[in-house]
């Protein structure tokens, strides 16, 4: 505590009072004549004296009062420095202890984003300055460093391939991400990231900005994201592609075309889009079944694309429908379509072939359609409806044809669409009928009946079966149809009090390759219980041509069954002496076109002479198809053909009217 020390002024009140009460009593003394009366004098002194002490009294007492109130404020303030000063040490100590609980909690906020930073499996960088100061372990594995050296100081343009995916530099490219980071705080973008090593590979970036150090660097999140755009482009692949093939689909063919057509009228040249159809493929799908089909399509779209430039575009539109854009063709019409025409020959030279598939031996042919674009206005739907519509002729005037489109050509497909629609209608609404053609035999005698089908068309009468059964392949209506004919004219025939000896049925070879014909064909000889060697199926070499061991095993299959088989048309196909030598037949026909002119063509005359020959040989029942002399008649017998049919007999005719007819015979 302080002590209280008396002030200067404290001495000095009462002793200048005391010199002026000398001073005062010398100038009353001298000034009057008090001397001269001392009762007077001491009374003066006495008095004056008191008063004096009195004076001196009150100024003590009121001094000391005074001085212990200061006394006593001091030592109140003394009282209040001392708490004051403790209170700030306990503040200071807990300011203290908040600031190393901070510090703590700093320290391990920092340990946790360390730990974070580490062990993230995104790659993480600082980048500061345009460099990169720091990396994560996942981002040296990622860019394949072996430590951090490798990666600071190092731009981010020196991970990355020169140039970028859009072509723009990766440094340039690099400089503005970052500004646009620093701009924007943040900024997410795609970019094509390097290895050490030098492999490219697409990243996602996000650049963060981050206060450090008093300045601003940039975090950045790197992730190889080369398994997405792997599924992206997968998806792109699907949508653009065809999965089998892997050729351009539709889509993107259409795409192409449309191009084509903007670029061709501004530039001024031809184009030509070529439809192509392979011939008769259903047929090899449904018969030799689809994984010997989607192989098949395979090899072609190969040779399709070997043989195109590779300005061109080769596309499976589905089936075995493969269309190809020729671009560039020339600005003068003539030469274009020449080109064309040229380059759909090749190319059909190139898909004509025979292709070995699961040790099947398949021949393939096709038909194309030509169209030349641009042309007047025409859309795209125009271009592929023509260049489909040349096809379609192409197809129609038998088949391995090329057909540049005419704008007549439309209306013959639609016709033929028509057609296959009231085909459709007609096996439903039974407009079928079958028609019964005798078979006569060498004595004479009723050798047998073929089923012949009619379509009796509610608008334009009678559509002749050379014209629909081709349009029933082509569609699958001939499934129907087929099982149709042979139902019907099974029971016909059988409900015939006179039954003739046999009863042939064409059948397609559409249906014969059928999975479930087998089937039909028991169930039908079950149902109606057909006696042995009653029904005669007529097959042509269409059947054979494709795979001879499968039509050995089917046929021996129907032979099983007690079912005789009989080879239609023989002559007109691709006849071989080989297979027919194999082929476990009962019968063969002698086509018409041949029996016609018989007796003026000599060559003619020798083929059947020839073929009733082999038939001979092989032990085969010869069936002239198409007499209608009796000279072609007389010929045939002479070289002992057994059994004839024809107008000289009878034309197809109505289960009635076969009825009578064979009654005739009894
Ligand atoms: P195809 O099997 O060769 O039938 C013989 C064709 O010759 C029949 O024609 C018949 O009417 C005709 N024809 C018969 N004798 C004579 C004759 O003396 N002179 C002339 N000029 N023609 C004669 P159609 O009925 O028009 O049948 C044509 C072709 O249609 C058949 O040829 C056959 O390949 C097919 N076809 C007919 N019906 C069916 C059927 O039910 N199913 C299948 N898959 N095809 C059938
Ligand atoms: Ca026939
Ligand atoms: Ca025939």
């Amino acid at each position: 505590m302080k002590q209280i020390k008396p002030a200067l002024g404290n001495w000095m009140f009462p002793v200048a009072l005391v010199v002026l009460y000398g001073l005062g009593l010398l100038l009353v003394m001298e000034a009057t004549d008090i001397r001269e009366s001392p009762g007077h004098l001491w009374s003066l002194l006495g008095l004056s004296l008191f008063i004096l002490l009195l004076v001196l009294y009150v100024y003590w007492h009121i001094n000391r009062s005074f001085l212990y109130r200061i006394a006593d404020a001091e030592r109140q303030l003394a009282q209040e420095q001392a708490s004051n000063s403790s209170m700030k040490d306990a503040l200071i100590a807990e300011q203290t202890k908040r600031l190393s609980d901070t510090e703590r909690d700093l320290l391990a906020s920092r340990k946790q984003y360390q730990t974070l930073f580490e062990r993230t499996a995104d790659a993480l960088m600082i980048l500061e300055d345009g460099a990169f100061t720091e990396g994560n372990p996942a981002c040296l594995k990622l860019f394949g460093c072996q430590g951090l050296d490798e990666l600071r100081g190092v731009h981010p343009s020196e991970l990355s391939p020169p140039v970028q995916a859009d072509g723009s530099s990766s440094k340039e490219k690099a400089e503005e991400m970052i500004r646009h980071a620093m701009v924007h705080g943040s900024h997410r973008f795609e970019w094509l990231h390097q290895t050490r090593q030098g492999e490219a590979f697409p990243a996602e970036v996000l650049l963060t900005a981050i206060d450090r150090q008093g300045g601003v660097a940039l975090c950045a999140i790197v992730r190889d994201i080369t398994e997405r755009k792997k599924a992206e482009q997968e998806i792109r692949h699907q949508a653009y592609y065809d999965s089998l093939t892997g050729l351009p689909n539709r889509r993107l063919m259409l795409d192409r075309i449309s191009q084509a057509l903007i670029s061709s009228r501004r530039h001024e040249y031809f184009n030509a889009l070529l439809f192509v159809d392979l011939d008769r493929f259903k047929f090899i799908n449904d018969s030799l079944g689809h994984s010997v089909g989607d192989a098949l399509l395979k090899q072609v779209a190969d040779t399709l694309r070997q043989v195109v430039r590779e300005e061109d575009t080769v596309a499976r539109f589905g089936g075995d429908e493969f269309v190809i854009l020729f671009k560039h063709l020339g600005m003068e019409k003539d030469a274009a379509s020449l080109r064309a025409e040229r380059l759909a020959e090749d190319l059909q030279q190139s898909i004509s072939s025979t292709y070995t598939i699961e040790h099947h031996s398949i021949h393939v042919s096709s038909s194309i359609g030509i169209y030349l674009f641009p042309g007047q206005e025409e859309t795209l739907d125009d271009i592929i409806k023509q260049a489909d519509t040349a096809m379609y002729s192409a197809k129609e005037s038998g088949r391995n044809q090329i057909a540049f489109f005419q704008s007549t050509m439309q209306e013959a497909v639609v016709k033929r669409l028509t057609l296959e629609k009231d085909l459709r209608q007609a096996v439903n609404d039974r407009q079928l009928q079958v028609y019964f053609q005798p078979q006569i035999s060498s004595d004479n005698m009723l050798a047998g009946v073929e089923a012949l089908v009619r379509w009796q068309h509610p608008e334009h009468g009678f559509v002749s079966p050379e014209e629909f059964i081709a349009i029933a392949e082509d569609s699958g209506i001939i499934y129907a149809l087929g099982e149709f004919v042979l139902r019907t004219s099974i029971e016909q025939i059988m409900a015939l009090p006179e039954r003739p000896p046999k009863l042939s049925v064409n059948i397609s070879p559409y249906e014969f390759r059928h999975s479930h014909f087998l089937e039909t064909i028991s169930g039908l000889i079950r149902q109606y219980q057909l006696p042995d060697r009653f029904l005669v199926l007529e097959i042509t070499e269409g059947v054979v041509i494709n795979d001879l061991e499968n039509t050995i095993e089917r046929l021996q299959q129907l032979r099983a069954l007690g079912v005789m088989v009989s080879l239609d048309d023989f002559g007109t196909g691709y006849s071989s002496l080989s297979y027919l030598k194999r082929l476990p037949i009962d019968e063969l026909k002698i086509d018409r076109s041949f029996v016609m002119d018989v007796e003026d063509d000599e060559h003619n005359a020798m083929l059947v002479r020839t073929i009733i020959n082999i038939a001979h040989q092989f032990n085969l029942i010869t069936v002239a198809e198409g007499v209608e002399t009796e000279t072609q008649k007389n010929f045939l017998s002479q070289l002992q053909c057994r059994v004839y049919q024809g107008y000289l007999y009878s034309r197809p005719v109505p289960v009635e009217e076969l009825q009578r007819y064979i009654a005739c015979f009894e």
